[in-house]
C-alpha cells in the first residue's frame, strides 16, 4: 500500500478552512455523445472522450487540463465536518505534455432526499442499466455541459492530496464542490446496489477509500470562478459610464428644466 503524507480522501473541517481568492478553477463541459460507461465491480467509470476541460488560474499562471475519466463512489469518500454524503463523483483531469503527475480532481457530492426530482445528469448516465460485472453500455445525450456548468462557478474546498485508487499518486489538487446535489431513493439505489448495501462487495461497506489524516496540510475555500481582469475592467468601465450619464442628465435637468420652471413660477407669483 502507498504510504504518503499527502493522501486522499480527507475530512474537511470547515472551521479551519481559509478563504483563497487567488486560485480558482473553471470547468468547461462538452456534450460528447455517445460515451462508454463501464462497470468493473469496484467502480463505474466513463473513460472519457474529452468530456470536459479545466482551467486553473492563479496570480502567477494559467494551467489547462483535460479530463481523463469520471467515476463514482457510494458512499462518498470525502466527508465535510464528519458527515459522509451518499454519492460522490470524481472527474480526474490531467495536464497534457507533462512527464510528472499533475492532476486535478473535481468532486461533486449528492445527498439523499426522498422527494428529490430525478437528477438529469444521473438519469442520462443510467447506472441502473449495468448490473453484472464486467459490463459496458453506450450512453447518449449526457448533459456534461450543464453538469460542469453547474459545478464551475460554485465555491469549492481545495487541498493537495492523492488519487484514491492504486497507486494513489500524490500531487493531486482537489476541488470539492461545497454545495451538494440531491438524489432520490430510486436513483441512489442504482449506486448503493453495487457497493454500499451490496454484501457481495467489501461486505457492503461501499467502494470508498477510508479517510486519511490531513496532517500539516491546509484546506482552503475558493470563491468559484475568478473574474477575468479584462472582464472586471469592462464592468468597472460600464459602471463609470453609467455614473457619468446619470450626472450629465442631472446637470441637464437642472440647467434646462428646473431653472426654467423656477423662473416661470417667479414670474407668475402674485404681488
Ligand atoms: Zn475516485
Amino acid at each position: 500500500m502507498f504510504i504518503g503524507t499527502r493522501q486522499s480522501p480527507i475530512n474537511i473541517d470547515t472551521k479551519y478552512t481559509s478563504i483563497l481568492t487567488d486560485r480558482t478553477v473553471s470547468i468547461d463541459g462538452r456534450n460528447v455523445s455517445p460515451v462508454t460507461l463501464s462497470y468493473d465491480a469496484s467502480n463505474l467509470k466513463i473513460t472519457d472522450n474529452f468530456i470536459a476541460g479545466a482551467t486553473l488560474r492563479s496570480d502567477e499562471e494559467v494551467r489547462e487540463y483535460t479530463s481523463v475519466n469520471t467515476h463514482f463512489h457510494a458512499p462518498s469518500e470525502h466527508t465535510i465536518d464528519g458527515v459522509q454524503a451518499d454519492l460522490e463523483s470524481h472527474t480526474v483531469f490531467a495536464r497534457q505534455g507533462r512527464t510528472y503527475a499533475d492532476y486535478i480532481v473535481l468532486s461533486v457530492m449528492w445527498v439523499h432526499e426522498n422527494d428529490a426530482k430525478n437528477d438529469s445528469y444521473l438519469e442520462a448516465i443510467n447506472a441502473g442499466g449495468l448490473t453484472s460485472t464486467p459490463s459496458t453500455q453506450s450512453i447518449s445525450n449526457v448533459p456534461f455541459k450543464d453538469f460542469y456548468g453547474w459545478a464551475s462557478p460554485k465555491e469549492k474546498y481545495t487541498y493537495v492530496g492523492s488519487l484514491t485508487t492504486p497507486n494513489c499518486t500524490e500531487n493531486v489538487e482537489w476541488f470539492v464542490v461545497k454545495e451538494k446535489r440531491k438524489i432520490n431513493s430510486a436513483q441512489l439505489l442504482e449506486y448503493t446496489s453495487k457497493w454500499a448495501g451490496n454484501s457481495g462487495f467489501a461486505s457492503g461497506k461501499g467502494n470508498n477509500r477510508i479517510l486519511r489524516p490531513l496532517g500539516a496540510r491546509q484546506v482552503h475555500l475558493t470563491h468559484g470562478e475568478k473574474i477575468d481582469k479584462w472582464e472586471l475592467a469592462s464592468i468597472v468601465l460600464f459602471c463609470l459610464l453609467g455614473l457619468l450619464l446619470f450626472v450629465l442628465s442631472g446637470m441637464i435637468y437642472y440647467k434646462f428644466v428646473y431653472k426654467r420652471n423656477k423662473n416661470q413660477s417667479n414670474k407668475v407669483s402674485p404681488t
